[in-house]
């Protein structure tokens, strides 16, 4: 069985992150534009890397950490001769964290930086700050994360193009299907591959219809559940 997920800000909420558009979301505070666009981080440097530098830091905070969601995906590519291709929106560290193999960060990574002037990419825990110079070609003003900004393109899209290619399943877990290309995903994998579309969400989605089932709840209990009925083979039920 080849199975293709999806995962966005939903699923790392029970952990203690934000999700973006809900209430008491990120983006209550910040507006998107001042800090999620490549014009807001060339208007105002400071203010996006301070943004960044914050998010970064509360991936450290003792009670941030995977849940059962995390976990069973993890075991799932671990465990099952299965193709398991697991893409994320989040550019958290959870998966990793929770012991999943291979993960595509499509948005990015918190722990990444990226150089404007030679394209480096390297690993970051600490701030980024103006002054830091690259390891590489050893300029300044040049660092910034390791994000895909509104307007800008996604990572590793022919990497996901060819998994959806070979897609018997494709699962979506708490993502508003609002921010794209992510959101057309699902309907590739019905496209290139006629898979079984399934989607984990507490709410309705914006690109609901492309789904065969849907489970409504909280994907720290139903990504589990649903997992043990797929290794049963009853996940359509
Ligand atoms: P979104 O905020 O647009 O949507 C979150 C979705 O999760 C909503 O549909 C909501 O109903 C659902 N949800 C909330 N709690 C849930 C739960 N416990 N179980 C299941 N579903 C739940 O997020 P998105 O669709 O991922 O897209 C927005 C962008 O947000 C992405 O580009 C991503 O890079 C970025 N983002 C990432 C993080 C992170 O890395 N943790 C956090 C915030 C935003
Ligand atoms: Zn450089």
């Amino acid at each position: 069985m080849r199975i293709v997920v999806l995962t966005g800000a939903g699923i790392s909420a029970e952990s203690g992150l934000k999700t973006f558009r809900d209430g008491g979301g990120l983006w209550e505070s910040y507006a998107i534009e001042e800090v999620a666009t490549p014009e807001a981080f060339h208007a105002n440097p400071e203010l996006v890397l301070n943004f960044y530098n914050e998010r970064r830091k509360q991936l450290f905070d003792k009670g941030i950490k995977p849940n059962a969601a995390h976990f069973a995906l993890a075991e799932l590519q671990k465990q099952y001769p299965w193709q398991v291709t697991l893409i994320t929106q989040n550019v958290d560290n959870l998966h990793e964290r929770a012991g999943a193999t291979k993960v595509i960060h499509m948005h990015g990574e918190l722990l990444k930086m990226r150089c404007e002037q030679c394209g480096n990419v390297s690993l970051q825990e600490k701030d980024i700050s103006l002054e830091d110079q690259c390891t590489k070609c050893l300029q300044r003003k040049c660092l910034r994360p390791h994000i895909v900004w509104f307007g800008e393109t996604p990572l590793a899209l022919a990497d996901i193009q060819v998994s959806l290619h070979s897609c018997d399943v494709f699962l979506s877990i708490g993502t508003s299907g609002s921010v794209y290309p992510a959101a057309l995903l699902v309907k590739m994998a019905k496209d290139l591959s006629n898979a079984y579309t399934v989607e984990i969400n507490t709410n309705p989605t914006e690109n609901g219809h492309f789904f065969d089932k849907h489970l409504q709840g909280s994907a720290s209990e139903l990504v589990p559940k649903f997992i043990e009925q797929l290794i049963q083979d009853k996940f359509y039920e």
